[in-house]
């Protein structure tokens, strides 16, 4: 596991969607691996997707095809460890869910700098949707329209103002 030599995550370190799975819209991708007590991801599931077996330190396991994409687990996440992909957004590009905790947060139409899992700039993005109810008690969630083939690679932005 490439996570314990750099601190950096690689796509091998985390479950990933069948392609059929991510054809049908969006789905939670869990980038969970620290061995900590914490379930909350588990408890706000109405789904019952999500599961920790055995010791609480346990990473959490999904299973994609009970997930619709709702959204509430990444709010909930404490570690921002939970992150949403649309592939089928639309033709070129991708829906990327992102826990966002930073103020002012950026407003839908923005154009922000979309960053990597090692915070380099990959590519352009843009805000389609900012999520911020009093459910979600401060997580805010940020979708960014992304070229298709960054759905996996994008996991966090910055503004460009
Ligand atoms: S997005 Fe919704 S349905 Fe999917 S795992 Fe998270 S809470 Fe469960
Ligand atoms: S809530 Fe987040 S940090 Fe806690 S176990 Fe679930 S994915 Fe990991």
């Amino acid at each position: 596991m490439s996570f314990l030599k750099d601190g950096i995550l690689t796509l091998d370190d985390f479950d990933q969607p069948s392609p059929a799975r991510l054809k049908q819209g969006r789905v939670a991708i869990i980038e969970c691996v620290q061995q900590i007590p914490c379930n909350p991801c588990v408890d706000i599931c109405p789904r019952q997707a999500i599961t920790i077996e055995g010791n609480l330190t346990n990473p959490p396991k999904i299973d994609f095809e009970k997930c619709n994409g709702c959204t509430l687990c990444v709010a909930n996440c404490p570690g921002l460890a939970i992150f949403t992909v649309n592939e089928i957004f639309a033709e070129t590009e991708a829906e990327v869910g992102i826990p966002y905790e930073f103020l002012p947060l950026p407003e839908k139409g923005e154009t922000v700098l979309a960053l990597g899992r090692d915070g380099k700039v990959v590519c352009e993005g843009r805000v389609v949707q900012v999520r911020n109810p009093k459910a979600f008690d401060r997580t805010p969630i940020v979708f960014l329209a992304i070229p298709k083939k960054y759905a996996m690679i994008i996991r966090f932005f910055k503004r460009k103002q």
